[in-house]
């Protein structure tokens, strides 16, 4: 985690972030930022690839849509943020499983010289919509 202050525009992408409960795509963002004075796509993805630098905010490749990081076992990535997505009501869950980046880097280099992009992410239904199924039969 660093310390760098966030601009105020790129404050603004990570508090709409915050306070999703589902992952927002860049049109998302900015469609939601236009009405706080956010109005050019560049902004919204200069932005994002800046809280990604910093660690802040993560890409769900699968959705192609950006979440806060709510890593909090407190490990380090390892270069890997997986995730577990929910298909009925699209919240996702980041998982904490340190070994995964290792074992993702380790069984790549099998095939690859140089491990780039680590990706895990896996999808079903989450306990709280599949609870609300079970009441409702
Ligand atoms: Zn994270
Ligand atoms: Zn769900």
């Amino acid at each position: 985690m660093t310390t760098e202050k966030l601009s105020l525009q790129n404050q603004k992408v990570f508090d709409l972030l915050s306070r999703s409960k589902t992952p927002l795509s860049a049109y998302e963002i900015l469609d939601k930022l236009r009405k706080h004075g956010v109005r050019s796509p560049p902004t919204v993805y200069r932005a994002l690839e800046k809280l990604q630098q910093m660690g802040l905010v993560h890409r769900v490749e699968t959705l192609n849509a950006f979440v806060v990081c709510r890593h909090v076992c407190g490990k380090p990535h390892g270069g890997v943020s997986p995730f577990a997505i929910c298909t009925s009501c699209g919240a996702v869950q980041e998982l904490c499983e340190p070994t995964l980046a290792r074992a993702l880097k380790k069984l790549g280099a099998e095939f690859l010289a140089e491990v780039g992009h680590k990706i895990f992410e896996v999808s079903g239904i989450c306990h709280a919509c599949q609870s609300k199924k079970i009441t409702h039969v």
